[in-house]
């Protein structure tokens, strides 16, 4: 255990008496000592919706707006972003992310989450074999009930829905991308979502775009929750979830990433995307929203996952509001992030602090500091650059 003292800290183990926040890290040290003056701690960040072997740059689209996901889905089949990433990895139409270089694609998109305070995430993808949820220094929700779109049945789903959701026995969440587009398409997948008796408490709609008051008062009566991802949504549609109707009807929100190729950014860009979007909202229920929110909404109820006491997030403070702090954070922002009492990423300090291993990490730079990231993300990088004969660039990582 070790005790870190901190000031104005919102980090839910925080005795804010003493201000000192109390975390296990794997390390033989008890204490450590900084100038925590300028830093406030969190609790770390959750990405309820990313799609982490598509977190490729530019994203596609030729269009100005979309009225529905389909279109896009077919433009971006002949993109030249879609084309080079699939020099990469190629989906044989089975999704496995076990087959060939498709590791280090999702291990791109784990770094996008690790360089914006994220530490669990929901990868909206077809489940995959056990080994691939073993493969992250982050927590990937390994169980969950998939349907990646209703009004296209054969097109994506191999199971049906209904037998989706009768194997999740309404324990896991069962995930849906739904109402995403302006159309009438887009506006009657609530009602097919509802005649299919898919409307659970356990139930996440991604995007919900075109859901009116009255849908989003059904779903609050079933407690089911909504997924809402400004950036993505802004880029493709110019529209997104009506989020005060959703907030005034009770319905549980949290907040997710999309991935690159369809515009969202990284968590911190969706947190500022999500207040540019609707100022009124409450920067702390904006953090909320990433947090406990996503909690329920992935009905995640593992204590240990969960301990305050093995994770860990400090921030810069550039802001004396702890939420409103959140809107100027960047990757060179993040001091310390700890995962499940494993140090991940953060500046280079610490790394003697915790007497960490070498061989377990890469020291990059990141603007002026030095910091310490888990894995290899330098070398996932190169290969990348190999394989396609020059250098990518991806907004999200810092080198
Ligand atoms: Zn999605």
């Amino acid at each position: 255990m070790i005790d870190i003292k901190i000031a104005n800290s919102i980090h839910a183990a925080t005795d804010t008496t003493r201000n000192v926040v109390s975390v296990d890290v794997h390390s033989r040290k008890k204490k450590i000592s900084h100038d925590f003056k300028n830093k406030v701690a969190y609790s770390p960040l959750i990405n309820a919706h990313d799609h982490l072997a598509s977190n490729w740059s530019p994203r596609t689209g030729t269009r100005n707006t979309y009225i529905n996901i389909h279109i896009w889905v077919e433009e971006t089949k002949h993109s030249e972003s879609y084309l080079e990433r699939c020099k990469i990895w190629t989906n044989n139409g089975d999704f496995d992310l076990t087959t060939g270089n498709a590791k280090e694609l999702v291990l791109l998109g784990m770094y996008k989450n690790i360089f914006s305070g994220v530490h669990i995430i929901h990868d909206h993808v077809k489940p995959q074999k056990p080994e691939y949820y073993g493969w992250f220094d982050i927590y990937v929700v390994p169980d969950f009930a998939y349907c990646k779109s209703i009004s296209f049945l054969d097109l994506y789903n191999s199971i049906s829905p209904e037998d989706e959701m009768k194997k999740s026995k309404g324990i896991v969440p069962f995930i849906i991308h739904l109402a995403e587009g302006v159309d009438n398409t887009s506006i009657q997948e609530f009602d097919i979502l509802l005649q299919k008796d898919l409307l659970h408490r356990n139930t996440l709609i991604v995007h919900g775009i075109a859901l009116e008051r009255e849908n989003l008062k059904k779903i609050a009566e079933a407690k089911a929750s909504v997924c809402w991802c400004p950036g993505s949504n802004m880029s493709l549609y110019r529209k997104t979830l009506d989020v005060p109707t959703a907030i005034k009807e009770g319905v549980n929100i949290t907040i997710g990433t999309d991935s690159t190729i369809s515009g969202g950014g990284n968590l911190f860009d969706e947190i500022r995307h999500a207040k540019r979007t609707y100022p009124d909202i409450p920067t702390k229920l904006i953090y909320e929203m990433v947090t406990k929110n996503a909690e329920t909404a992935l009905l995640l109820y593992d204590n240990n996952l969960l301990d305050n006491r093995k994770n860990l997030l400090i921030l810069d403070k550039k802001h004396d509001d702890v939420y409103e702090n959140l809107l100027y954070q960047d990757v060179e922002n993040i001091d310390l992030l700890i995962h499940q009492s494993k140090p991940i990423y953060g500046n280079l300090n610490y790394f003697e602090d915790f007497e960490l291993q070498v061989d377990s990490y890469e020291i990059i730079k990141v603007g002026n500091k030095e910091k310490f990231i888990i894995g290899k993300p330098t070398q996932i990088l190169q290969k990348i650059n190999e394989i396609l004969g020059y250098k990518k660039n991806f907004p999200y990582l810092p080198f």
